[in-house]
Order: structure tokens, then C-alpha cells, then sequence
């Protein structure tokens, strides 16, 4: 668990960050929101003492970060952003190596870690590993960045803006990639973006900040259906709100007992595209089906409109 707790950064006499509190559970991920120059890259940099807070706490599993040297701290702790930051002269492997060199791994421990995270990155070792990160595409050197930054297997992972520079099929691949990639090492994530399509398809709670002010952190639904201004709601979008609503659920929570004709939907689907694929096959219900093939039951429109309203 990350605890934060009054923390604020000045800079001469602007508040850029102001009195923040934030608990972020162990294993969920967190995005931070928020318009340019809100203070969202200063907020997680003071996490892992990039940058010193003029005052406020931060607890890294019940230990303030400043009982131990800020550059002990960043090994620690795992960090990537836009652009990746890789040594372009060094090959990918050697990139990886990076902290657990530092932390003193022998030569076998450091061989096989690399394999391990080229393998979970959906790279192959033989062909990628000795590559210079200019010989890999924006994709794979993206991935590459974030296999660096779990080398030594931090607990926590903070990344900003990580995905900013790809392009959108690419940048959907890694956001799913890193969703499942974090539910299998179970890492503590704080995800900066200013794409509040990211938040919601990312994390498990979303911290709205403005003017330095963090103005609600809570569940992506609950932003939604219980946003705690004006303000927020207008960060969040109030056009496409139900339809965020939706991309959260899966078919899975709306279904029903029953099959309908023709149309056959998958249960793990999101009722967002649900909803499309009725309009688009012009029916009110569709058959849904497990991971197998096998009829579970049907969804109708009646019941996804019931998920998409704010009194659910
Ligand atoms: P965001 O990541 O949300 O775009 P930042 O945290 O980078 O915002 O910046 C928040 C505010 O703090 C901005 O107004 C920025 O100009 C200011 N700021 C950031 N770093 C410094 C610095 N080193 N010195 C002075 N002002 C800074
Ligand atoms: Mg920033």
C-alpha cells in the first residue's frame, strides 16, 4: 500500500501540488487525470523522490520513503515514461539489466530474469535480446522500457504517460498487455495519463487532480455516477458518460436465463460493444456464450439500457 498524506510541492510561491491524500490499495493500479499542468507528474515523482516534497508524507508499505537514500528508494521502485528512456547504445538485455546489476545479481540470476521478461513482453529472447533499442519498433521498445523497469521486481510501479507516443492500435495492445501483466506479478501501479479513455480501461481507482488539488479518487464508476463536482464531471466527460458506464461491465452482469435467434455474443465482452453489436445486427437480444462455445443464456437491450444509467 502506498499512503500519501499531505503531501506538496512549491516552487517559490506556487502551490503545484496542494496537501494531497492518497491511499493506493497493494496490487490495484491508480491513474492520475487531469489537465496539463495540474500537477500530475510532480505528484507521482514525488513518490519515488525525483522530486523532494516541500511537505507531506509518503508510506511505501508502512516505511516513509525518506529513512532511506532517494537513489536506494528508485531501485526500489519502477519507473517508466513517455518515450521509454532507454540507453540507446545499450542492447536490450543490457537495458534490463540495469537495476539488478546495480543491486549486485549474479551474471545467471540477471540471464534468466531477462529471458523470463522478454517472454512475458511477447518477445523472443534468440532474436531480441541483443538488439539496440533502434533496431526494435516504438511498440517493442515501449514494452522493452516497462520489462526494465520490473527487472528487480519492485512492488511499485510508476509510470507516466507511458503509452503517449504510440499509435492507437499499438497503444491499445499495451494497455491491455499491461493490465494482464499486472494482474499476474500483482504489481502496485500509478499510471499518470491525460486520456480519460486510458483511466477508465486501466484502473481501479482514478485520482481527478486540478490545480494541484486532488478533487475526488475513487472507483471509475463512482466518478461517473457520483462525481464530486461540477468540475469533475467535465474532466470525465458528460457526453459519452453512459457509454463509459458500459466499457466497465461485461456482458457477463446484464445476462439472463434464455438463448434469442441469431445473433451470439461472448460473455467476457465489454456491454459497450455489446450494445453496438445489437444496434449494428438491428435485434434487441443476442444469445451470449461462454469461453467455450456453450449458451449460458441471452442479454437484452432492456437490460443493458438498466447498467447504463446513473441510478444503477
Ligand atoms: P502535469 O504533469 O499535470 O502536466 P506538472 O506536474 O508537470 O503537471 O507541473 C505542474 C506545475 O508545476 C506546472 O505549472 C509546471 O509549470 C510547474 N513546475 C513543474 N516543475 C517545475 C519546476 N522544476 N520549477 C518550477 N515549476 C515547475
Ligand atoms: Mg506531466
Amino acid at each position: 500500500m502506498i499512503e500519501i498524506d499531505g503531501l506538496t510541492k512549491r516552487y517559490g510561491g506556487t502551490t503545484v501540488v496542494d496537501a494531497v491524500d492518497l491511499r493506493v490499495p497493494t496490487g490495484s493500479i491508480t491513474a492520475i487525470v487531469g489537465t496539463s499542468g495540474s500537477g500530475k507528474s510532480t505528484l507521482l515523482r514525488m513518490i519515488n523522490r525525483l522530486v523532494e516534497p516541500s511537505a507531506g508524507t509518503v508510506r511505501i508499505d508502512g516505511r516513509l520513503t525518506t529513512e532511506e537514500p532517494a537513489h536506494a528508494l528508485r531501485r526500489r521502485i519502477g519507473y517508466v515514461i513517455q518515450g521509454n528512456g532507454l540507453f540507446p547504445h545499450r542492447t536490450v538485455a543490457e537495458n534490463i539489466a540495469t537495476v539488478p546489476r546495480m543491486l549486485g545479481w549474479s551474471d545467471v540470476r540477471i540471464a534468466a530474469r531477462i529471458e523470463q521478461l522478454l517472454l512475458l513482453f511477447g518477445l523472443d529472447p534468440q532474436i531480441h535480446a541483443q538488439r539496440l533499442p533502434a533496431e526494435l519498433s516504438g511498440g517493442q521498445q515501449q514494452r522493452v522500457g516497462v520489462a526494465r523497469a520490473l527487472a528487480a521486481g519492485p512492488s511499485v510501479l510508476l509510470m507516466d504517460e507511458p503509452f503517449g507516443a504510440l499509435d492507437p492500435i499499438i497503444r491499445a495492445k499495451a494497455q491491455t498487455d499491461l493490465r494482464a501483466i499486472q494482474q499476474q506479478l500483482k504489481t502496485t501501479i500509478v499510471i499518470v495519463t491525460h486520456d480519460m479513455d486510458e483511466a477508465f480501461l486501466l484502473a481501479d481507482r482514478i485520482a481527478v487532480l486540478d490545480n494541484g488539488r486532488l478533487l475526488q479518487y475513487d472507483k471509475p464508476t463512482r466518478l461517473l455516477t457520483a462525481p464530486a463536482s461540477a468540475q469533475v464531471s467535465a474532466l470525465t466527460g458528460t457526453a459519452d458518460r453512459a457509454l463509459r458506464l458500459l466499457s466497465l461491465d461485461t456482458v457477463m452482469v446484464a445476462m439472463a436465463p434464455g438463448h434469442a435467434d441469431g445473433l451470439q455474443l461472448s460473455a467476457s465482452m465489454s456491454l459497450r460493444d455489446a450494445l453496438s453489436a445489437l444496434i449494428w445486427a438491428g435485434v434487441r437480444a443476442a444469445t451470449v456464450c461462454g469461453a467455450d462455445g456453450e449458451v449460458v443464456g441471452q442479454v437484452t437491450l432492456e437490460a443493458i439500457l438498466a447498467r447504463g444509467a446513473a441510478h444503477q
